[in-house]
């Protein structure tokens, strides 16, 4: 699994916002076959039919965020997170 602790937060992310489990497994689906240097694809953007790549902001205390301009979603992962 790439990267897991931001897949984890992605995952999290996709169950606040009510995501149908089909939908969040299309989604693990294509997680799993991404290449070690492909960008990293937005979960909301995927589910609407879009390939849109997570940018890193600059780290914080904890905590290494990602965002999708597309749609404009943050996520914050946490850096000691398994
Ligand atoms: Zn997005």
């Amino acid at each position: 699994m790439q990267n897991a602790p931001l897949f984890h937060v992605l995952l999290d992310h996709l169950e606040a916002i009510d995501t149908p489990p089909m939908e969040v497994q299309r989604f693990v689906d294509h997680w799993s076959k991404l290449t070690p240097h492909g960008h990293l694809p937005c979960p909301v953007c995927f589910l609407n039919g879009e390939e849109q790549p997570l940018v890193p902001l600059d780290a914080q205390a904890n905590l290494e965020p990602v965002i999708c301009k597309a749609c404009g979603t943050r996520y914050e992962v946490p850096i000691n997170e398994r």
